[in-house]
């Protein structure tokens, strides 16, 4: 666990955007350097970018904190700075600067006198057994149930979220610690209600055991955003790697560099959403940075983790032929043609129930676009009725070597990772 100190004098963050911003902030930055993270917040806030959106005074009262340290649902925070009182998350990119009594972008994390705490460790929301088609994974453990949780919280704030009901918000509405205690481990109960799992604990030791009860080779962190319950997500990568399972990471690729490479030491594949290919569409449509997405996705290709991208097609958001076409391209020249790409269908929901499903036509448009710019495996999903959306061929002979339908594999003809007609090796992890 890092934990690092600054010895510079504290300043209310608040106290200092109020008295002006950059000139104010100059002389702190002076000493900490151009680059050091405080060098990149004075140099936000001096251009005028608001800092990351965070809940002054939000941290939890007296009675429900004690509640959540008595169930064991609270862990000090990693990767993080303290200034005096004050404490800096530097897991993502958003920084979070908070003082005493403050709450997270993330919703998530606080900090109480001083010391930055998580609030989502072994307090899952939801639980569930997946194929791992349905993360969507096409190149890894094909047909294989993965053991899948999620606690609240995000790092972003995308305007389509599927799953917004738990992505944002806090801890404290998504669990009830008031009711009997009830920690999940085998053997499991045969069925469980939604009060029940909304006091249910789920400690890393139990999520291990819990999968390999129910047969589950692998266990994804996934439904809302891993690196918001990043703690609780790597304990459990540890265990699960120790266990002889493997760790599915289902993210937005959206986290600083180090905490992504710690975490990826432990991680087996990763599904990471590239959910468009401008800045500007990507600070509008998800209050994200495509920069920190595709330094990520190079991360991954460098530890030798499996990843495969997916690209949400959002009507008039992120459906220009021109930006995918340039995005296909960036994959090919940074990741080579043989990184999966699925392209998914939009349905409207969240902030953009205005607007209408993706066409097909548009899906197939931007498959016809990849495949021209020289990917191998492109893949289209939450369609029905489109033929082979979710074939794999092989790129050697163009015949089909894995079919599925929807999540199910209905056809794996792979030998030891080749395609059986002209032994072409079809990259993934398959065993
Ligand atoms: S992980 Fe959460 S607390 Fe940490 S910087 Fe990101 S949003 Fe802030």
């Amino acid at each position: 666990m890092e934990m690092d100190k600054i010895t510079a004098a504290p300043m209310s963050r608040r106290r200092a955007l109020a008295c002006g911003g950059g000139a104010a902030l100059a002389g702190f930055a002076s000493f900490s350097g151009p680059g050091s993270w405080l060098g990149r917040l004075v140099q936000r806030v001096a251009a005028g970018e608001a800092p990351s959106e965070v809940f002054p005074g939000d941290a939890p009262d007296e009675r429900t904190w004690s509640l959540w340290v008595k169930r064991g649902w609270v862990r000090e925070g990693s990767h993080y700075l303290k200034i005096g009182a004050n404490v800096q998350c530097k897991i993502c990119p958003n920084n979070c600067l908070l003082e005493p009594g403050d709450r997270s972008h993330c919703r998530n994390k606080v900090n109480r006198g001083g010391t930055l705490y998580t609030m989502a460790f072994g307090d899952p929301c939801t639980f569930h057994v997946d194929p791992v088609e349905k993360k969507p994974l096409f190149h890894f453990l094909p047909g294989s149930p993965a053991f899948s949780l999620a606690t609240s919280g995000c790092v972003f704030r995308c305007l389509n979220c599927q799953n917004w009901e738990i992505s944002q918000k806090r801890p404290e509405e998504t669990k009830d610690p008031e009711g009997p205690e009830l920690r999940l481990r085998p053997p499991l109960p045969a069925a469980l209600t939604l009060e029940d799992v909304r006091r249910a604990s789920l400690f890393p030791e139990d999520v291990v055991a819990s999968a390999r009860a129910l047969g589950c080779p692998s266990v994804a962190y996934t439904y809302s955003e891993p690196t918001a319950y990043y703690e609780y997500a790597s304990e459990t990568c540890r265990l699960a790697r120790a266990g002889g399972l493997r760790n599915i990471l289902v993210t937005c690729g959206s986290i600083e560099e180090r905490p992504l490479r710690d975490i990826a030491a432990w991680v087996d594949a990763a599904h990471v959403d590239l959910k468009g290919f401008d800045e500007e569409t990507y600070q509008r449509l998800n209050a994200g940075k495509l920069e920190v997405i595709l330094r990520t996705l190079k991360i991954y290709r460098e530890m030798g983790v499996w990843f495969e991208i997916i690209n949400l097609v959002v009507p008039t958001y992120t459906d220009n032929r021109d930006t995918i076409r340039r995005m296909c391209d960036w994959i090919v020249a940074n990741l080579g043609p043989d990184r999966p790409l699925h392209f998914s269908r939009f349905f409207p929901q969240h902030r953009l129930d205005h607007l209408e499903p993706t066409p097909v036509d548009t899906l197939l448009a931007a498959r016809d676009a990849a495949r021209s710019a020289g990917l191998h495996y492109v893949y289209v999903g939450n369609v029905r009725g489109v033929e082979d959306a979710a074939t794999t061929f092989c790129p050697g002979c163009k015949k089909p070597v894995i079919e599925r339908d929807i999540f199910a594999v209905t056809r794996f003809s792979l030998v030891d990772g080749r395609c059986p007609h002209c032994r072409t090796v079809i990259p993934g992890v398959w065993s």
